[in-house]
C-alpha cells in the first residue's frame, strides 16, 4: 500500500463525555478538524463551549472519549504512554494562558526544561538562544516572580520553542496580559508561524483572533464556522511526514542531574520541613552508630581482660536457682569456710582466691573520691595477672593480721594523689587509715566501667574491719592445669551442692564457670543487646521512613500543577516517578550522613568524657547508610508513584 500525503493533523469525530454523578455532560460532540502544516489558526467560541478542551484533545494532554486522531498520517490515540509523552516533547509546544513557569527557577533552566526530556545536549546554550529569539537575553537568570506578565509569557513561549515543534498550541495566549504585552506576543506567534511552525491558538477574543489566517467557531462543543482569511499567505504543499520513533524509557545522565539538582532545589526552598522530616532517619542512624560502636568497645575491652587472665581460672558465683517460680528463687552465698574446703582438694586445685565488694569513700589529705574496695587474698596478683607496676602486693601473713595495707589503681591516683607519689601514704577508706603499698597495672575500661577505679585491700581485712562482710561475692579458682578444668568443675559443683544442702533433682544456687564459659556468656550478653539496640534503631529509621512517605506525599500534591506541566512538555512517567524517588532518597541520604556524623560524633565524645571504650565499625556506616537509602526509596515509592500516573491535564487544572 502507498502511503498518501497526509496534513499535519486530522481529528474525525472527536466527543468528549465528561461523567457528572450520574449524568454525562458531553463537551465536544464529534468535532471533524484538519490543520496543514503551517497554518495559524484561531479557535473561538464563548466561554465553556469546547475550546480548551479540544486543545488538549489535539495536543495530547487528555484522551477523546470517542474518534481518530493522526498527527503527521500516524494515528495517534493507540500510542502508550511513554511514546505519546516522546511525541509531545518532539513535536508540540504548550503556551498556556497561567505561563506555567517552575518557580524559584531562573529563565534559562525553566526554558531548557523540555529539553531533559528530549535528551538534548548543550541545554544552557540552546536555551539562552531561544529566550534571546523572544528578546529576553537580559533576563537569563530572572526567576518568574522577578518578570512582568509579558516577560513570562515569552519566558513560556521561547520554553515551546526550544525543542522545535511544528505545532504550537496556545491556549488564551494573551489572557493575562494588557493589551500591549498582548500584541508583543500575538507578534511574536506570528513571526514564528512565518518561520513555519503551525500555530493552533484558542481565544475568546476577535481582536486577538483576527491575528489568524483561518478562524474556526466552536459553539456547544461543534464547529459551527471555519473561515480562512481571503489574504492568507499560500502554504507549502503537503508533504509526507517523518515518522516519529519511540525514545528510550532509560534515565540518562543528564536527566539524573536534573532531578537530583531539582531534588536539592526542593530540599534547600524548604529548609525547616525538610530538617523536620529527615529528624526519623538522623536519630535511627546516629543511635545505629553509637550503639554498635558501643556493643562492639564494651565486647573488644571485656575479651582483652578475659584473654590476659590465666587460662585455667574457674569463679563460683552465687547464682538465682532455676526452680520454679519467683518465690523459689534464693541466692546462695558463700563463706570463707566453702572457700577453705575447696582448696582442700590439692591434686585438682592449686589456688583459691575468694573476693568481697563494696564501695566506699576515700580521702587523701583534702583530696577524696568514691571507689570501689575489692578484698582479696594475697594470690590475686599472680592469678589475676595484675603484679603491681610500682610497690608491692600485700602478703597471705598481711591478711592474716587484718593488717591496713591497700594497693590502688590508676584512676584513684589520678583522682586523689595527683603527681605525690602514693607509695607509703596513708589514706583513708572508710574513716580508716590505710598505707598504699602498691600501684596495679592500668587494666582500662570495659565498656562502661572503668577497670582502674579500685582499690584492693587484704580479704580479712575487708571483710572483718572495713566492710563488714560475713560472705564473700566471688571465689577465684585455678585448676592445677588445663586437663583438671572440668574435672575440678564437676568437683567444685558437687562440695557446694553437698555443703549448701541442695536436694537430688534440684537446681544449682550457684554458677560455676571456666573462662571459655564466661566468654561464650559474654558475647552472648553482647549479642542479645545490640540485637536489642538495633531493633530500636530500625524502629526508629520506620518512623523517619514514614515522616518522609508522609512528606512526599504532600509535596507531590503541593507540585501537582508542576507535574502536569512536566508533562505536557514531555516528562514520561518514569521520569517523574524517578524525580520524586530520587528526592525521597536525598532526603534520607543526606539524613542518613547527618545521622552517621552523629553517631561518631556520640562514640567520640563518650569514649573522652566517659572513657568508654568504643569502636565506629565500617560495617554499622554501611549498613546505615544501605538502610536510609533504602527507606527514602522504599518510602518514597508509593507517593513517587502516585506523581507519576497524574493524568497531565488533571494535574495542570489542579488548585
Ligand atoms: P472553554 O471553551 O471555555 O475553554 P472548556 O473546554 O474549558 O471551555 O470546558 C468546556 C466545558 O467542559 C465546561 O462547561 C466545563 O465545565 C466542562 N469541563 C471541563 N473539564 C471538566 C471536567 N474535568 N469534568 C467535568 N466537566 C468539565
Ligand atoms: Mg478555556
Amino acid at each position: 500500500m502507498t502511503e498518501e500525503i497526509r496534513p499535519l493533523i486530522e481529528a474525525k469525530g472527536i466527543r468528549k463525555v465528561y461523567r457528572l454523578g450520574d449524568t454525562d455532560l458531553e463537551i465536544l460532540r464529534g468535532v471533524d478538524l484538519t490543520i496543514r502544516e503551517g497554518e495559524f489558526v484561531a479557535i473561538m467560541g464563548p466561554s465553556g463551549s469546547g475550546k480548551s478542551t479540544l486543545m488538549h484533545v489535539l495536543g495530547l494532554l487528555d484522551r477523546p472519549t470517542a474518534g481518530k486522531y493522526y498527527i503527521g498520517g500516524k494515528e495517534v490515540l493507540c500510542l502508550s504512554d511513554e511514546e505519546t509523552a516522546f511525541l509531545r516533547s518532539k513535536t508540540i509546544g504548550f503556551v498556556f494562558q497561567q505561563f506555567n513557569l517552575l518557580p524559584r527557577m531562573g529563565a534559562t533552566d525553566n526554558v531548557a526544561l523540555p529539553l531533559i526530556y528530549s535528551r538534548t545536549p548543550n541545554r544552557q546554550a540552546v536555551a539562552e538562544k531561544n529566550l534571546a529569539h523572544v528578546g529576553l537575553s537580559d533576563r537569563l537568570h530572572h526567576q518568574p516572580n522577578q518578570l512582568s506578565g509579558g516577560q513570562q509569557q515569552r519566558v513560556a513561549i521561547a520554553r515551546a520553542l526550544v525543542n522545535n515543534p511544528k505545532i504550537i498550541f496556545a491556549d488564551e495566549p494573551t489572557g493575562n496580559l494588557a493589551s500591549a504585552q498582548a500584541d508583543e506576543v500575538m507578534r511574536m506567534l506570528t513571526g514564528f508561524n512565518k518561520a513555519g511552525i503551525t500555530v493552533v491558538m484558542v481565544t475568546h477574543e476577535p481582536d486577538i483572533a483576527a491575528w489568524a489566517n483561518r478562524v474556526i467557531h466552536i459553539k456547544d462543543g461543534q464547529i459551527t464556522e471555519d473561515v480562512t482569511k481571503p489574504d492568507a499567505p499560500p502554504l507549502p504543499p503537503a508533504k509526507k511526514h517523518q515518522h516519529i520513533t519511540r525514545g528510550s524509557a532509560y534515565l540518562t545522565p543528564a536527566e539524573f542531574t536534573e532531578h537530583f539538582m531539582s531534588a536539592l532545589r526542593a530540599l534547600a526552598s524548604n529548609k525547616m520541613r525538610s530538617f523536620l522530616t529527615m529528624l526519623g532517619v538522623i536519630i535511627g542512624v546516629s543511635s545505629i552508630v553509637a550503639m554498635m560502636a558501643l556493643g562492639r568497645g564494651a565486647q573488644k575491652s571485656i575479651e582483652e581482660r578475659l584473654s590476659s587472665l590465666g587460662a585455667n581460672l574457674i569463679t563460683v558465683m552465687p547464682g538465682f536457682s532455676q526452680m520454679r517460680g519467683v518465690s523459689g528463687a534464693r541466692t546462695s552465698r558463700f563463706t570463707l569456710e566453702d572457700a577453705k574446703t575447696i582448696a582442700d582438694n590439692k591434686q585438682l586445685i592449686a589456688r583459691v582466691d575468694p573476693n568481697v565488694n563494696g564501695n566506699a569513700q576515700v580521702v587523701f589529705g583534702p583530696n577524696n573520691t568514691n571507689t570501689s574496695i575489692l578484698g582479696a587474698t594475697a594470690d590475686y596478683a599472680a592469678m589475676r595477672n595484675a603484679q603491681p607496676v610500682y610497690g608491692r602486693f600485700f602478703t597471705a601473713a598481711e591478711d592474716e593480721r587484718l593488717e591496713k595495707v591497700a594497693v590502688v589503681g590508676q584512676t584513684v591516683v589520678n583522682n586523689i594523689f595527683g603527681a605525690a607519689n602514693p607509695i607509703g601514704q596513708t589514706i583513708k577508706i572508710s574513716h580508716k587509715n590505710f598505707r598504699v603499698i602498691g600501684l596495679l597495672p592500668a587494666k582500662g575500661s570495659s565498656g562502661f566501667q572503668d577497670q582502674d577505679d579500685m582499690i584492693i585491700i587484704p580479704l580479712n581485712t575487708a571483710m572483718k574491719r572495713s566492710l563488714g562482710r560475713k560472705y564473700v561475692n566471688t571465689i577465684w579458682i585455678e585448676a592445677k592445669d588445663t586437663a583438671k578444668i572440668d574435672p575440678a568443675i564437676d568437683y567444685i559443683t558437687a562440695l557446694m551442692r553437698k555443703r549448701h544442702r541442695i536436694q537430688q533433682g534440684k537446681d544449682n544456687d550457684f554458677n560455676v564457670m571456666n573462662m571459655s564459659n564466661i566468654r561464650e556468656m559474654v558475647e552472648s550478653t553482647t549479642k542479645t543487646m545490640s540485637l536489642l539496640l538495633g531493633v530500636i534503631a530500625g524502629i526508629s529509621l520506620l518512623v523517619g521512613g514514614i515522616g518522609i512517605m508522609n512528606i512526599m506525599l504532600v509535596s507531590v500534591s503541593e507540585r501537582t500543577r508542576e507535574i502536569g506541566l512536566r508533562k505536557a512538555i514531555g516528562a514520561t512517567r518514569t521520569a517523574i516517578l524517578t524525580q520524586f524517588l530520587i528526592e525521597a532518597s536525598s532526603l534520607s541520604i543526606v539524613g542518613g550522613g547527618i545521622g552517621i556524623a552523629l553517631g561518631a560524633g556520640i562514640a567520640v565524645a563518650l569514649s573522652k568524657l566517659a572513657h568508654w571504650t568504643l569502636i565506629v565499625t565500617a560495617s554499622s556506616v554501611i549498613m546505615s547508610v544501605g538502610f536510609s537509602a533504602s527507606v527514602g526509596i522504599l518510602f518514597g515509592f508509593w507517593p513517587a508513584k502516585k506523581a507519576s500516573e497524574l493524568s497531565p491535564i488533571e494535574a495542570l487544572r489542579y488548585e
